[in-house]
């Protein structure tokens, strides 16, 4: 009978175990936000030494506007804000999952992906651009039609050049593109207009070309799963926030002028 208890001991003690590293024991604390990212895409998001909010495992530390605005939902609501750092691509399918409960990620609010999600009110108003190399002959969209022109994959700049009908080659990240323009193996990168300015402050020669009138405006929202309305309205709540009080120009100022 001893022994029959020693057993049952041990095989419940894997088992739970077994839960802790499943599913069963990680996103489900009620006080902890599961924030989804790609942290590519300064000055919302990137991998830094020391950042405002980290990985669930606490080896990887995050920065940016949308980093810090995670932290402050997740704050003002007695919780803590913690990171998934996974690809652009793979968030919206994370989110479905509930590997994730929000994403934020610099996400423009799409016909497309509100199929897929629901998303906030927005935060955060982007245009495309384009990036090219000083005394490019690239004034307007338009003059991309015989160029080789570079894109990230499943961003929205992907989608405007598809628009346009024009070739283009997809990489998985903002920093092979400029370095692909940088070395001249492509003449003109399509990326999200603050991203783009990061990196014409990071890379000498590079200059921002602007198409108002082949780029339209873009917001930028916060994805939950659909029909989470619980956290939905408690997001909202807090962007509505800080819109009114300043705290998110504030923010974009501050890192898009950091180094
Ligand atoms: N705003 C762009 C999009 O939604 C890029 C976002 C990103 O790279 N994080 O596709």
């Amino acid at each position: 009978m001893k022994k029959f208890t020693r057993v049952l001991a041990v095989v419940l003690a894997l088992c739970c175990v077994a839960c802790m590293f499943s599913a069963c024991g990680s996103s489900k604390d009620e006080n902890v936000i599961v924030f989804g990212t790609n942290a590519e895409f300064p000055p919302f998001e990137s991998v830094v030494a020391n950042g405002v909010v980290s990985s669930a495992d606490g080896t990887q530390q995050y920065d940016g506007i949308d980093m810090a605005i995670a932290v402050k939902i997740a704050e003002n609501n007695g919780k803590t804000a913690v990171i998934n750092n996974i690809e652009f691509d793979s968030l919206l399918v994370a989110l479905q999952n509930g590997q994730l409960d929000a994403c934020i990620a610099g996400m423009t609010i799409t016909e497309d992906r509100m199929k897929e999600v629901d998303f906030s009110i927005p935060y955060y108003t982007a245009t495309q651009v384009m990036i090219v190399k000083e005394g490019s002959d690239i004034k307007t969209a338009q003059d991309m039609a015989d160029k080789k022109i570079a894109v990230v994959q499943g961003y929205t700049g992907q989608t405007v050049v598809e628009g346009l009908g024009f070739e283009f080659t997809a990489f998985k990240k903002g920093t092979e593109c400029v370095l692909e323009l940088v070395n001249g193996k492509c003449d003109v990168v399509v990326i999200d207009s603050a991203t783009a300015q990061k990196y014409v402050a990071d890379n000498a020669g590079l200059v921002i070309v602007e198409d108002a009138t082949a780029f339209e405006a873009e917001e930028y929202g916060i994805a939950v799963k659909k029909g989470n309305t619980e956290l939905l309205d408690m997001i909202n709540k807090e962007i509505e926030a800080m819109l009114a009080d300043g705290t998110i120009s504030s923010l974009a100022v501050q890192y898009t002028e950091a180094e």
